[in-house]
């Protein structure tokens, strides 16, 4: 199993901290090349438009869309916007995951808050019952989901924060920014 994870900007190096505390193969990947022996890939959390200006810059766009025809990717934050399709307004995104998006939902850094989470689907792939505490920062909402994109968990207000569409995963939160290796451990089940 080796999963690499995008490091153009923003938080890869948490991420890469939790892939190896599970004993997976984790890189950093900055070129198209990389891609060809990853198993999976996550797309970090930082700032959607910066990833995407340098995804163009990097030439990873379109090898990024074919890689996710037949391969897992999930996008944490920054990452899950510049998986959607749209985000309503201009800026690069991959645009495979039938989700649409809303940018800073609920305000500012300061807004950023906590929330215990009752995820099925990853208390299952790991074998465990407690909820899932996820960190909110700068977060995006999941406005809708569309096709073959299923939601995966609400807030206690019904606002979507996480979603699947077979091997693509998109959250809102933050799970590099915990101790839970539950995510890391449910995404990496999906790229097997
Ligand atoms: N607000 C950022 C954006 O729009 C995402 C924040 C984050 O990844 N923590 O890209």
């Amino acid at each position: 199993m080796n999963i690499g994870v995008l490091a153009l900007q923003g938080d890869f190096a948490e991420h890469i901290v939790m892939l190896k505390r599970l004993g997976v193969e984790a890189d950093e990947i900055r070129l198209p090349g990389q891609l060809d022996s990853l198993d999976g890939l996550i797309i970090p959390g930082g700032e959607s438009t910066t990833i995407g200006k340098l995804a163009e810059d990097f030439k990873l766009m379109e090898p990024l869309r074919a890689f996710g025809k037949s391969r897992a990717i999930w996008g944490t934050c920054a990452g899950a916007i510049f998986l959607s399709k749209d985000v309503r307004r201009h800026q690069p995104l991959l645009g495979i995951m039938d989700i649409i998006v809303e940018r800073n939902a609920f305000g500012r850094q300061v807004d950023s808050f906590e929330a215990d989470l009752d995820i099925e689907p990853l208390k299952k792939a790991t074998r465990t019952t407690d909820p899932y505490h996820a960190v909110f920062i700068r977060a995006p909402i999941i406005q809708s989901v569309s096709g073959k994109a299923k939601i995966l968990s609400v807030l206690p207000d019904g606002r979507i924060v996480a979603a699947q569409e077979e091997k693509l995963l998109a959250t809102s939160f933050h799970p590099e920014l915990t101790n839970d290796l539950r995510f890391h451990e449910f995404f990496i089940s999906l790229a097997k």
